[in-house]
């Protein structure tokens, strides 16, 4: 499975704001955006020239950085979006947000994206009944995720769950019985991800 393993800490700190993808470390004062909110690497606190590129690149980064997705996981993705009908970078936020290992994290059911992730793959969770172990799988409307039983991930998906204070509205989620559905497809005022996704789809589009 290709995955980033860049250091994490390292791309909050070049985007410039927290992109939670170390789970509970995050929530305390150990954050590195806590202790040193400058970008990283010799010439972080130097000046940088800002332009039209670099914004649309940095939202792009961060974007795929938030959903801890390689460049080209994220251009096929961006790629299937655009060929959907309605707006692009909406339909791009909308297949990104309801990726089952998002879904996992956004139900509480895992502290961060990477164990999400880790947690799917390793085929600890069901999606109407049917063991799913592909970190993209879509979900839809009236699934049903699941912790397959007797999964020895158990205790680590309770402690993720004291983690979440609010599940997203257009996911219901029974912490005790560690199920969830999907009731629609979120809105974009529901996406609380901290993108511009129009300036994503003026990069792609040069
Ligand atoms: Fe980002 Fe979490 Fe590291 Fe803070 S602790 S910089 S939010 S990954």
């Amino acid at each position: 499975m290709a995955r980033d393993i860049g250091a994490k800490c390292r791309q909050c700190r070049r985007e410039g704001l927290k992109l939670f993808l170390k789970g509970e470390r995050c929530l305390t004062e150990k954050c590195a955006i806590e202790r040193r909110s400058y970008p990283p690497g010799e010439h972080g606190r130097g000046r940088i020239k800002q332009s039209e590129y670099l914004l649309q690149l940095r939202e792009k980064q961060k974007a795929r950085r938030y959903y801890g997705l390689l460049e080209k996981q994220f251009r096929n993705t961006y790629a299937k979006a655009s060929r959907r009908t309605g707006p692009t970078g909406e339909n791009l936020l909308r297949m990104l947000e309801t990726r089952l290992d998002n879904v996992v994290y956004r139900l509480g059911f895992a502290g961060s994206r990477a164990q999400a992730r880790q947690l799917v793959r390793h085929g600890h969770f069901m999606v109407n009944g049917r063991r799913v172990n592909i970190p993209s799988f879509g979900v839809r409307p009236d699934d049903i995720i699941s912790l397959r039983q007797g999964s020895p991930a158990e205790p680590i998906v309770r402690d993720a769950t004291d983690l979440t204070a609010a599940v997203t509205p257009w996911l219901q989620a029974d912490h005790d019985g560690l199920t969830g559905k999907m009731l629609k497809w979120p809105e974009r005022a529901e996406i609380d991800t901290p993108v511009q996704e129009s300036l994503i789809v003026e990069l792609y589009s040069k």
